[in-house]
């Protein structure tokens, strides 16, 4: 027992991947979650009991609109997980368009501000409070080819570390957590595109991507949900402003 009972936690994007299994395995754990995301349709076959609404989290309307929907809801909040993030555009500085680098940077860091702002009052009520934000091993390697996308994901770093030491006399607790090769759909495009860049077969890129880990093998979204489900209990109450990776040691991307 993590000791999450009641506690009332908010998780962006988790219609899908590592959004959903951290919403349900906070749920599992008998905390009141709420979550939101563009994908009504996800949104729908999440299990009974997690409570949602569709809302862009780029969007400061939709995300007002959205916690005063999950804030009436759970009737307070100890939890804020900024997990909404996209993979952005892929090619070379001078090819990808501003929009694109725009939209990349909104969903991915300024929704992180834009959730965190109207948060933090509500956690600061708060007897156990814990802000978790997405980062990703391109926020500490970088990312060839997807430079938005690691500029956004260092920039969470930054912001992490800011808001702990800022709201430490506020006893709330913020880290980052950095995924690297974690097993699903994202990835297997991700590599895809790299084996079409390099030439190779799916099965060998894969293997070259273990090759640069220490685990020789994928993060499932459920490991990374452990993770931070242990970082927002009490027993995670020693941990801030750390960027902590769970991603068998990647040391490449
Ligand atoms: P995903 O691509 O599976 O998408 C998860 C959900 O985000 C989808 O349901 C999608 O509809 C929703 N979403 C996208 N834009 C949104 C928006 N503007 N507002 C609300 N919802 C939105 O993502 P994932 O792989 O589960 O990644 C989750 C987080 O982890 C992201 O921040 C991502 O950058 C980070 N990450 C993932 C990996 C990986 O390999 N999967 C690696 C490193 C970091």
């Amino acid at each position: 027992d993590l000791g999450l009972q009641g506690a009332r936690v908010l998780v962006t994007a988790g219609a899908a991947g590592i959004g959903r299994a951290i919403a349900e395995a906070f749920a599992e754990e008998g905390a009141r979650v709420f979550t939101c995301d563009l994908d009504e349709a996800g949104l729908a076959t999440l299990p009974a009991g997690i409570g949602r609404r569709r809302a862009d989290v780029a969007d400061r309307g939709a995300v007002a609109a959205l916690f005063e929907a999950a804030l009436a809801e759970l009737g307070g909040l100890d939890v804020l997980v900024n997990n909404a993030g996209i993979a952005g555009p892929t090619g070379k500085l001078d090819e990808i368009n501003p929009e694109d680098w725009d939209r990349c940077l909104e969903v991915c860091l300024t929704s992180q501000f834009n959730c965190a702002r109207l948060a933090i009052p509500h956690l600061r009520k708060s007897a156990n409070a814990s802000i978790v934000n997405l980062s990703s091993a391109a926020g500490k390697h970088g990312f060839a080819l997807r430079a938005p996308y690691a500029a956004a994901k260092w920039g969470v770093i930054g912001l992490t570390k800011s808001l702990a030491i800022e709201l430490g006399d506020d006893g709330i607790r913020v880290n980052a957590i950095l995924p690297g090769l974690v097993a699903g759909d994202r990835q297997r495009r991700v590599l895809e595109a790299k084996a079409q860049q390099k030439g190779i077969s799916f099965a060998e890129m894969e293997r070259l991507a273990f090759s640069f880990t220490s685990i020789k093998d994928y993060v499932t979204a459920r490991q990374l949900a452990d993770q931070i489900l242990f970082l927002c209990s009490p027993r995670g109450r020693t941990i801030s402003g750390q960027a902590i990776s769970v991603d068998g040691d990647t040391r490449m991307l």
